[in-house]
């Protein structure tokens, strides 16, 4: 691809959720000079493409970007438009550098930069951040193919509230956050089963009064880090559900059962031997990361992004707001400033000279 190079910024930020907003906010502090390209034409795009009732399980005390506190009651939870509402207004209100409807189709080593390629021009940059979130594709298991037509399926990103469902039995997949909240909202108006493939570790939302994250911050283990003991083994509990439960769920009048495993028609099988016949399934089945658009020898060979603390060997190639990029928080509203400002001190003490010789001394190579 040939594109029109058409801006020399020092530093792309790829993705303006608020990652790339909190790093935005950094950048300007210390007189950098960059952009941020967003895909779509608001900020917060992510946030926006959630369902209607979204509840944040982090109270606004824990929602806010560096500089500029979450508006409202701090012990509230807030909503998704809420969400969406305060990152737009963090943007203008730091004035940061957006370039929206711009999506990156790639990114090459070039020079002693990078080549970054949109759909109808160009920009190269000694540095590149990729913030484009921890959830980018989603993830619906292959079994999906074997229901028939007549059966309406659709991920969890496609949800926005009981009206985009046909009445009669629903069948939600996926035992994390997402599934219990739209399982329960679905409950009110119809018959709802929830598949459940792994085992959980419900935690409550409040304890004593005080919001769980609460805890987590007192007591430090939001910023365990990704190599430590215990944030090892936090790690391996990632599926960790907060406010929801089998038992609230049961409540509800939801019908639990385990992993679907197989489908025909309209028939979903668990790995119990049970059967169910449907007439929707609402896949909240996850998402995938996708970095091949990212042209640079930083991945292993499962696609996994290589870093320390989003710092890649590629000299000026930077990732920001990965799941345990560096702590539980890293992906977190109230925390991936921590992260954010991380890689902004990583940005001004970048020196493209020192950066050659340690390339030319054997550092992995590039494209
Ligand atoms: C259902 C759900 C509920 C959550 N609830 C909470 C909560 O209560 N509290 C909390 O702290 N966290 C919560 N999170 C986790 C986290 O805060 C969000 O996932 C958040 O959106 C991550 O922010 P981000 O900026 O890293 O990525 P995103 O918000 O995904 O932003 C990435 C941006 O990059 C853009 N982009 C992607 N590819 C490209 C490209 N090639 N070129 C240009 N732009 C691109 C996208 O359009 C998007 O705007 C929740 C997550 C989910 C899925």
């Amino acid at each position: 691809m040939t594109s029109t190079i058409t801006n020399h910024p020092d530093v792309v930020v790829v993705g303006g959720g608020q990652a790339g907003l909190a790093l935005g906010y950094f950048l300007a502090k210390q007189g950098t000079d960059f952009t941020i390209l967003e895909a779509a034409a608001e900020p917060a795009a992510a946030w926006r493409d959630r369902w209607d009732s979204l509840k944040l399980f982090t109270s606004a005390r824990y929602d806010s970007l560096p500089g500029m506190e979450f508006p409202g009651d701090p012990d509230r939870y807030p909503t998704r438009d809420e969400v969406a509402d305060y990152l737009t207004g963090y943007a203008r209100e730091f004035d940061l550098p957006i370039e929206l409807n711009s999506r990156v189709r790639a990114v090459r080593r070039q020079n002693d930069g990078y080549l970054v390629e949109l759909d109808d021009r160009a920009c190269e940059a000694r540095q590149v951040v990729i913030a484009t979130g921890p959830f980018q594709t989603r993830f619906v298991p292959p079994i999906a193919e074997d229901l028939r037509d007549g059966v309406l399926q659709m991920h969890s990103t496609a949800y926005r509230s009981p009206e985009s469902v046909p009445d009669g039995r629903v069948l939600v997949v996926g035992g994390g956050n997402t599934g219990f909240q739209i399982a329960e909202e679905l409950s009110a108006s119809r018959e709802v089963h929830l598949a459940v493939g792994s085992r959980q570790s419900p935690l409550p939302q409040r304890v004593l009064g005080r919001d769980l994250f609460w805890y987590l911050d007192a007591t430090g283990l939001i910023r365990k880090t990704t190599t430590s003991r215990i944030g090892k083994l936090m790690r391996k509990r990632e599926d960790t559900l907060i406010g929801s439960n089998p038992r609230r769920a049961r409540r509800h009048g939801i019908k639990l059962h385990g992993r679907a495993v197989a489908a025909a028609g309209s028939t979903v099988s668990f790995a119990d031997g049970a059967d169910l016949d449907v007439r929707s399934v609402i896949w909240a089945t996850g998402f995938q990361v996708d970095h091949s658009w990212i042209d640079v020898a930083v991945f292993d060979e499962t696609g996994r992004a290589l870093h320390e603390r989003g710092v890649t060997s590629s000299p000026g190639l930077y990732f920001l707001g990965q799941l345990w990029q560096h702590t539980r928080g890293s992906a977190l509203l109230g925390w991936v400033k921590d992260d954010a400002e991380y890689i902004a001190q990583q940005v001004a003490s970048f020196r493209p000279g020192a950066a050659r010789q340690l390339e030319a001394a054997g550092a992995p190579s590039t494209n």
